[in-house]
């Protein structure tokens, strides 16, 4: 399905284009740890924690959980917090309780074997169109065209195409175009080949046309439009939530609570705190949302510091005070748990990156009232 005015690069330059991308790739790609298998359990982490997230982030990561979880079995065996733990500073939390769920469902209900068809793989929790299409293509040789944000940039400037690569409406015509030109030979060679070419070559802002081997086909190229493509969609202004948030101390210990599990970095622990209301002062703001959401009475001793971090469509501001227990027994509203911790246990625990922001300026000595009385 290709917009009015965009024709496909004719059959006979399709054979073309795919032997010089796979000639490029096998001299050029990168040797990345989970390239060097088609065993689907690793291949279904890394497309797991490669959605959103950078191959650079991604690696570490990786072998940690390779190291951690070596098998199928042994992640599904896993607690929740211990994955989350595993996670911590990834971001997109939803991405590992998913992938946690269906690796449970697996080993429970399907002997242990991942499905190597995509209608069956796609039935487990988390898998849309691209880790199914990237997992069943790249470990079962499944013909299905993956479409990610660089298989979109490359499209977009081959083609010259109008539509904006951040419309979801947009997606069926890069899908469409992707798998015209995918090779069903080795479908999960040529996706990782595309996205490739994308990462290294038709970056987002210096593309080196001069470098790619598809220069000769590319209608942005060959038009000196480059820098035209791909199309974005004007995005909305992200807002800015300013929150507070409390180290409550008590008896040489600290106050978490822990997120619900459905929603916005569900299972995660953080200190108390919430957003401020219209015109609310920020320290209030903290007394307030830590008697509402745990019951206790608390007094502050000091602002310890402000934080700022930006989620996908949201940035937050966030205060962090030293709080004092003042009084009052935890009636839980809002988190599905809460624990005294010694700061020096803190990293049993997996935070949210806004909170991992503050976490080493807590651990010093004398950042925290008690420890300026000692
Ligand atoms: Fe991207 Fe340039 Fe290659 Fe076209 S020629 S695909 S714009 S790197």
């Amino acid at each position: 399905m290709l917009s009015p005015g965009q024709t496909a690069i004719h059959p006979s330059q399709i054979i073309q284009f795919k032997k010089k991308l796979l000639a490029w790739y096998e001299l050029n790609h990168r040797k990345l740890p989970w390239r060097e298998t088609r065993d689907p359990y690793p291949i279904w982490i890394s497309e797991v924690m490669l959605q959103q997230t950078q191959v650079k982030t991604v690696t570490p990561y990786f072998l940690n959980f390779m190291d951690r979880f070596p098998t199928l079995e042994a992640f599904a065996r896993a607690d929740l917090q211990t994955v989350l733990k595993m996670w911590e500073g990834l971001g997109y939390y939803a991405r590992a309780r998913n992938f946690h769920k269906a690796a449970r469902i697996i080993v429970e209900e399907m002997k242990g074997v991942i499905p190597d068809d995509f209608h069956g793989f796609q039935k487990l929790p988390g898998i849309g169109d691209y880790i199914g299409s990237a997992v069943q293509s790249i470990a079962f040789g499944r013909p299905l065209a993956v479409v990610d944000g660089n298989v979109k940039r490359v499209m977009a400037r081959l083609y010259s195409m109008e539509a904006p690569v951040n419309k979801p409406n947009s997606h069926g015509q890069f899908k469409a175009l992707a798998d015209l030109h995918l090779d069903r030979h080795d479908p999960g060679t040529f996706n990782q080949a595309m996205m490739e070419l994308g990462a290294l070559v038709c970056s987002p802002k210096a593309p080196d046309c001069n470098a790619c081997p598809m220069s000769e086909f590319c209608k942005a190229f060959l038009s000196g439009t480059v820098d035209q493509f791909p199309k974005r969609a004007a995005s909305r202004k992200v807002p800015t939530v300013h929150i507070a948030a409390g180290i409550v101390r008590k008896n040489g210990k600290v106050l978490i609570t822990r997120r619900k599990l459905n929603g916005l970095l569900g299972g995660l622990w953080e200190f108390p705190g919430g957003k401020l209301e219209k015109g609310e002062e920020a320290s209030l703001a903290c007394i307030r949302e830590i008697k509402e959401e745990t019951g206790l009475t608390v007094g502050i001793d000091a602002h310890l510091t402000t934080i700022h971090h930006a989620y996908t469509h949201f940035k937050i501001k966030m205060d962090v005070y030293d709080c004092r227990y003042i009084s009052g027994r935890i009636r839980l509203n809002g988190p599905m748990d809460f624990k005294w911790i010694r700061l020096t246990d803190i990293d049993q625990f997996a935070f949210p990156k806004a909170n991992l922001k503050f976490i080493p300026l807590i651990r010093e000595e004398s950042v925290l009232i008690w420890n300026k009385k000692k």
